[in-house]
């Protein structure tokens, strides 16, 4: 059995810690725990070489509460890609703003700048680019877009945590970078969680006001704002799992070159590509293949689970049927969304079981070849 995604093997090597620190808040009884949190944003915002971290309850609330900061809201538009996670969608149609979306590159399945310019509207307000499995958007071509024209760049980095884009980190890049650190994502804590990196110190006090209420200081309500705090518990383990995080990409990149090595012989199969300026960090590993279908059933046959990022773009999901879009508007990802199979990806898997999954998926294309 090769599981999609391990989150118990995962834990057990540091569970004396995290236990010895969720310890510590119990007996402190801090649980809303200022400076726990704060420890963490610290943390954070030195890791990714920000200069502040806000830390909030989600990475969609990341998102949305960092466009209600710029005053992003209703007659304004986004642009941004319609292959991602629904949370990106949906946090702009929260404000009240419009998506409106560009293709993806073919190579790498990120925002393809070329496209920006015919999405351009006198509405647009800000460019949200999405960091599709664990690869950065081409993101000089983006903020120089952005600059021309006078629009802000929201990195979506939910996927990318520790990420690189010409030796920048995700997030780092545009005006701000949302993160969500939901159990499965490359930073997870033991349940909910998101934060934004910015450099923008008038960003981050709004943002600081936002999570909480719009509070400037108690009940001071400035701005309307909504409860969307990190709780003290989330920000100890992801103090702790933070420290991992290098070394557990590192291996996620080693997983990822056995597969590359193993699977790109195979014809039928396209491996995800790597962008020179890039420091890809294997969030996901989504090969393209025809007839996925088969190829999956023929793994689960074997015991080795995979999964689909995203089977539906986000431009053909039901929800957003009232923005007009068809199908055949966005062929790059909507022939990505027939193709892509990701395969199991996480840092405690073996080299064996990559072989493993390798094989399996050679004799699913022979099978599949023969019929
Ligand atoms: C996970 C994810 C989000 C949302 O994060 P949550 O913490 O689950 O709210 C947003 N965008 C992308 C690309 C994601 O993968």
């Amino acid at each position: 059995m090769i599981p999609f995604f391990d989150m118990k093997m995962r834990h057990a090597s540091l569970r004396e810690e995290f236990l010895r620190a969720i310890g510590e808040i119990i007996d402190s009884g801090t649980f809303a725990g200022d400076a726990a949190v704060e420890a963490f944003e610290n943390e954070f915002a030195a890791y990714c070489g920000s200069r502040y971290a806000v830390a909030v309850g989600s990475g969609t609330d990341a998102l949305w509460l960092t466009m209600l900061a710029m005053g992003i809201g209703p007659g304004d538009e986004v642009i941004t890609v319609p292959m991602t996670f629904v949370a990106t969608v949906e946090a702009i149609c929260q404000t009240g703003a419009r998506p409106v979306f560009v293709d993806i590159d073919t190579r790498t399945y990120t925002m393809d700048p070329a496209a920006l310019e015919n999405a351009l509207s006198s509405r647009t307000k800000a460019i949200m680019p999405v960091h599709l499995f664990g690869q950065t958007a081409a993101m000089d071509p983006i903020v120089e877009f952005a600059r021309k024209h006078g629009l802000r760049v929201i990195e979506d980095a939910a996927q990318a945590h520790g990420a690189e884009y010409k030796s920048r980190k995700a997030g780092t890049i545009g005006d701000a970078g949302c993160f969500s650190f939901y159990p499965a994502k490359n930073l997870g804590a033991f349940g909910e969680g998101g934060a934004v990196v910015t450099a923008d110190g008038d960003l981050a006090s709004s943002l600081r006001m936002l999570r909480s209420h719009g509070q400037a200081r108690k009940n001071h309500h400035v701005l309307r704002g909504w409860n969307s705090r990190l709780d003290a518990i989330q920000a100890v383990v992801l103090r702790i799992k933070l420290r991992h995080l290098d070394a557990e990409n590192q291996t996620r990149q080693s997983h990822a070159r056995r597969y590359d090595s193993g699977l790109g012989g195979a014809g039928a199969i396209r491996i995800p590509e790597t962008a020179r300026d890039c420091r890809h960090v294997h969030h996901i590993y989504a090969i393209r293949v025809g007839g996925r279908q088969r190829v999956m059933e023929m793994l689960a046959g074997k015991g080795i689970s995979c999964a689909i990022h995203y089977p539906v773009p986000v431009h053909l999901q039901p929800a957003f049927a009232e923005l007009g879009c068809q199908h055949g508007d966005f062929p790059v990802s909507e022939r990505c969304a027939e193709e892509f199979l990701s395969l199991p990806m996480f840092p405690e898997l073996t080299a064996r079981q990559i072989d493993t999954v390798v094989e399996a998926i050679g004799e699913a294309l022979g099978v599949c070849a023969a019929v």
